[in-house]
């Protein structure tokens, strides 16, 4: 595996609105895109920090994964995405490795960008985001 960065990391909060002066305010970030990504029932917020990105999470449905996260453990990291080349080439080769997949074949995510996660159980407790660009 050939991680180029960390793409972004992703933060769950109870309120888009509540969390983004944070950000912008404190941090001194700016908040360059909020993107609704109706498949995995959230809303996203997107921060530059270098070449890393920060995406806040809103859940738009407590049965979501995002509701469920902070129902459970409540606000705070969720996940951390490398950036890939040939996800799928990625996928495989780690599933042959032992590693769980949640996802067996990369999906849509946020900024069109092809994304797959890596079960946590597998992953020492971090739940792990590959993603690919093919845009690039
Ligand atoms: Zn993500």
């Amino acid at each position: 595996m050939e991680l180029s960065h960390i793409e972004h990391i992703g933060i769950a909060v109870k309120s888009l609105e509540d969390a983004i002066p944070y950000y912008e305010n404190v941090l001194g970030l700016k908040c360059y895109a909020i993107e609704e990504v109706k498949d995995q029932k959230v809303r996203t917020a997107f921060f530059k920090v270098g070449q890393t990105k920060l995406e806040l999470l809103e859940s738009t449905d407590p049965e979501g994964p995002i509701g469920k996260f902070i129902e459970k453990k409540g606000e705070g990291m969720h996940h951390i995405a490398f950036a890939v080349s040939s996800l799928e080439d990625r996928l495989k080769e780690v599933e042959k490795m032992g590693v769980r997949l949640i996802d067996q074949q990369p999906r849509k995510g946020a900024e069109g960008l092809d994304i797959a996660f890596l079960h946590p159980k597998s992953t020492f407790g971090v739940l792990t985001e590959l993603c690919e660009d093919k845009n690039k």
